[in-house]
């Protein structure tokens, strides 16, 4: 039996609900709906305009409705009288195949076939800016190395303070907040947990941050790389596979702690990087991140090609520890939905396929990966990971042709609109455009 929300809401309390969905750029759409309008709403979903969003759709589509999962029910914490909840988009009594939590669910599903469970957790890293966009909020954070810099953090612990508070009371178990490699830049720490948990609350933290920060007279951007000369912003995912309580990717045994089976999911990975860059890089700005010129820090922490390695950040996927694996290509503006799916997708396909990942490589990439040519290297852009993708057999099959069609066809219309007014250069600054449509990914 479904959660029942309008007692919910007066249990709570809550005056107005947030009827929410990620459309397929990652942008966060909703209805506002008073409590008294909530118990329809929970049964036949808020109406919306699909062509009205980034979604392959035209005027003269019907209404899609965005049915509520009263399980994601998340009061705001800085406004507790409103109520957010995630929900799945439905058109003609059919799910809407191309929505990204439906693209989620179903990879979800096929793993639930197997008795197996994804387990991840995002790091999520973001710059506190002024509220205009051109520079970091705070004109004292400028030492070369500003890395867990304690007074530039400090001097942010009110605002860091509130997001932390939230995800304590929320019980996301968050357990450690610092200062980033980039000046103005942050990251927090919550638990990991199963992939849609974990995409929900990540499509909320971001929703909460920026919140809060324009509460405290600042912005938060997760813009892939907001300022040439630092460090961009990633989105680092940590990733075990699970039955019942027992980790599938745990080997003790193993010289870096994995199995065969997490052997040929990172096999999965590795064999389908480049088409999955066109989901976990999917703006014009990421690939200023990924390859980039050395920061000021010394290092951009991003990969530039398609490696792993053991506890050694220089790679795209790294083993910190036995039994999980960390993948360090996705940005900032990259979708919470499609990061989950794509890391489910590719993983499965390498472990139906046992595809192997090849030897670990344990040297420095940033200084001695030229050494290595025949690593595959990594999209240098946008236009480039959507040719992949658009090759990708494995992420066809399990996204879905058509869907994958449709993002495909979305990008190079954005691309093309790029492509008319600038040019992308790593060399030149970031583009206004860029900034325009990117800031607030
Ligand atoms: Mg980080």
């Amino acid at each position: 039996m479904a959660k029942d929300l309008s007692k919910i809401a007066k249990q709570k309390k809550i005056k107005y609900f947030l009827i929410s969905f990620v459309d397929l750029f990652g942008v966060l759409r909703s209805k506002l709906v008073p409590t008294e309008a909530i118990k329809e709403m929970q049964k036949n979903g808020a109406g919306f305009a699909g062509f009205a969003t980034w979604l392959d759709m035209t005027p003269a589509d019907a209404d899609m409705f965005a049915i509520p999962d009263p399980d994601s029910l998340i009061q705001l914490p800085w406004k507790k009288e409103v109520g957010w909840l995630a929900s799945d988009l439905w058109m003609n009594g059919k799910p809407v195949a191309a929505s990204p939590r439906v693209i989620l669910k179903n990879q979800i599903n096929k793993l639930k076939r197997n008795n197996m469970v994804l387990k991840s957790g995002v790091e999520c890293e973001y710059f506190l800016i002024k509220p205009e966009g051109s520079s970091i909020a705070d004109s004292r954070d400028t030492q070369p190395k500003p890395c867990y810099d304690q007074s530039a953090l400090m001097r942010q612990y009110d605002l860091i303070k509130e997001i932390c508070d939230a995800m304590l009371k929320m019980g996301w178990n968050p357990y450690q907040n610092d200062h980033e490699d980039a000046n103005g830049q942050f990251e927090m720490n919550w638990d990991y947990s199963d992939s849609l948990n974990t995409a929900d609350r990540h499509v909320f933290f971001k929703f909460m941050v920026k919140s809060i920060a324009e509460k405290n007279g600042l912005r938060a951007t997760f813009m892939p790389k907001p300022f040439e000369n630092l460090t961009g912003n990633g989105c680092h995912a940590h990733v075990s596979l699970w039955n019942g309580n027992k980790n599938l990717f745990l080997d003790k045994g193993d010289k870096l702690g994995l199995t065969r089976l997490a052997y040929n999911f990172l096999g999965g990975i590795i064999n389908s990087a480049e088409a999955l860059s066109a989901f976990f890089n999917p703006s014009i700005n990421s690939y200023r991140r990924i390859d980039a010129p050395v920061t000021t820090s010394g290092a951009t922490w991003s990969p530039s090609k398609i490696s792993f390695t053991g506890n050694n950040r220089t790679h795209m996927i790294r083993i910190p520890d036995p039994g999980r694996f960390e993948l360090r290509l996705m940005d900032g503006s990259a979708n919470p939905y499609l990061l989950q799916a794509g890391i489910i997708a590719a993983g499965v396909d390498g472990m139906e396929k046992k595809r192997d990942p090849g030897q670990p490589l344990f040297i420095n990439m940033y200084t001695d990966g030229d050494n290595y040519p025949n690593l595959k290297k990594l999209p240098s852009d946008l236009e480039e990971a959507l040719e992949h993708l658009s090759n990708n057999e494995p992420l066809l099959s399990a996204f879905g042709e058509k869907n994958v069609t449709s993002y495909l066809k979305l990008k190079q219309n954005e691309l093309k609109d790029f492509n008319s007014k600038e040019t992308f250069s790593k060399k030149d600054p970031i583009t206004e455009w860029e900034k325009i449509n990117t800031l607030d990914c």
